[in-house]
């Protein structure tokens, strides 16, 4: 291990376990100093909220911290990129992403670690608890059984359900892919796009590319054992969408001309000749963790002409996540709407890719010690410390599940809304 590394290393440790273990905790927001305080949190007082929701279940959201409270729940089967190391190891992912929540959209989160890798147990036990909670974050569940657990979810719950890995991913890497397609002036309906990876990420972000406006018939895939071509046996039903009738033997066969690469399966398989071959202005998201497909100097310093991304903090346009589940969650609970639609993401997507181009407040700049972030080529998406984010993108959400009808409340004021939301 380097020196870099084994500081890191220590840190992390320190950080996690002192100077009390974890990274969260839970805070009273009531008074609780008098017996007559007690007496109002709980016994005799807290009767008077039990009983008005057992006559209508929709008090929940009046009397109990229910609206504002998301479950971030893992079986720990597919952590970061450490595979499957159980509940227990995934607690401190599950914590980091309760301070994220809290932090960028002061939305409380309870993580909830299961030992269930059976789907129908996981989802038995999620259905379960969720009178407890506004929403659901899905997070770290291994493929394909993530896709069977949401749908099920989603199908069963009437509250906000996603599993992050997936549509956190493809919501930012879509908000970035529009920008960066403006730049290289390219229309999305005739580029085409190579995919490295197949799995929970590559197809959640292909599927929302084409509804973006990408063709299936322009889209060549592959997995650890190739393209994905129409005599394959072992393709699911999903990947079948993206199968080509043409066997491509090679990952640089198929970028040969392409317009947008998006790598989300391992480090280091793309090579700078086949950087090179890629058509003019290409469009590379190289989102392999924590090693991309091809690293970041190298394509810059192999072409002028590339737009690139990758899930780095350390290089322009980091593909984050963060940018995206805190304030969509926040719009949805806004409005308890029942569910994360795709016109909701759309939403999301839309309004990420546009605060990319308006004018970069100052204090971001000086956050990333930064002279002149501008929308350009490196600066395709904003950067998680842009305080104007969470007036933004729950807004846009929040719209959009009215408007597509899955809303059970409603913003009368929205000026005061973003208001709030910038306080
Ligand atoms: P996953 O469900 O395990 O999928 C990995 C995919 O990569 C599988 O389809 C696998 O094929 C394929 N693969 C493995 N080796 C390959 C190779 N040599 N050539 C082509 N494909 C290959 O994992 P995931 O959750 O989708 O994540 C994939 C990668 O993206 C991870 O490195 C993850 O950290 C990264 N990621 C980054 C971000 C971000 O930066 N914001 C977000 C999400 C994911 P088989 O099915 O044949 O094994
Ligand atoms: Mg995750």
């Amino acid at each position: 291990m380097d020196v870099s590394k084994k500081r890191l290393r220590r840190h992390a440790l320190v950080y996690h376990s002192k100077p009390k273990p974890g990274k969260i905790e839970v805070v009273p927001t009531k008074k609780h100093s008098s017996q007559r305080d007690l007496g109002l949190a709980y016994s005799p007082g807290v009767a008077e909220p039990c009983k008005e929701i057992a006559k209508d279940v929709e008090e929940v959201y009046k009397y109990t911290n229910k609206g504002n409270l998301i479950a971030v729940i893992s079986n720990g089967t597919a952590v970061l990129g450490l595979g499957d190391i159980g509940p227990e190891a995934s607690k401190p992912v599950m914590e980091g992403k309760a301070l994220l929540f809290k932090i960028f959209a002061d939305i409380d989160v309870f993580d909830i670690e299961v030992d269930a890798k059976d789907p129908e147990k996981f989802i038995e036990t999620v259905k379960a608890i969720a009178p407890t909670f506004g929403g659901i974050n899905l997070e770290d569940i291994k493929a394909p059984e993530a896709f069977q657990i949401e749908d099920r979810l989603k199908e069963e719950l009437n509250i906000p359900v996603m599993h992050d890995d997936q549509h956190g991913t493809a919501i930012i890497s879509g908000a970035a892919l529009l920008n960066a397609l403006e730049l290289a002036n390219k229309n999305i309906e005739q580029v085409k796009l190579v995919v490295s990876g197949a799995g929970s990420a590559a197809m959640a972000c292909t599927d929302l590319y084409v509804l973006l406006g990408v063709k299936p018939e322009n889209v060549v895939m592959f997995d650890s054992q190739g393209v994905l071509h129409k005599e394959r046996q072992d393709l699911s039903e999903r990947q079948m969408n993206y199968a080509t009738a043409k066997k491509y033997t090679s990952l640089a066969e198929a970028m040969k001309a392409a317009d947008v690469l998006l790598g989300l399966s391992v480090g280091g398989i793309v090579s700078p000749e086949m950087l090179r071959s890629m058509a003019d202005d290409p469009i590379v998201f190289a989102m392999a963790n924590p090693d991309p497909e091809i690293d970041y100097q190298t394509a810059v310093d192999t072409r002028e002409d590339v737009i690139m991304a990758t899930g780095r903090t350390d290089f322009p346009n980091q593909v984050n996540n963060v940018l995206g589940f805190p304030f969509i969650f926040r719009g949805a609970l806004d409005v308890r709407a029942t569910k994360i639609n795709e016109e909701m993401k759309m939403a999301a997507v839309k309004a990420i890719a546009e605060l990319a181009k308006k004018p970069v407040p100052e204090e971001v700049n000086i956050a990333y010690a930064e002279t002149r972030l501008a929308f350009g080529r490196d600066y395709i998406i904003p950067k998680p410390f842009d305080p104007r984010l969470i007036g933004e993108i729950p807004p846009a959400v929040a719209k959009a599940a009215i408007a597509s009808g899955v809303a059970q409340g409603t913003i009368e004021d929205w000026d005061q809304y973003a208001k709030d939301l910038l306080e």
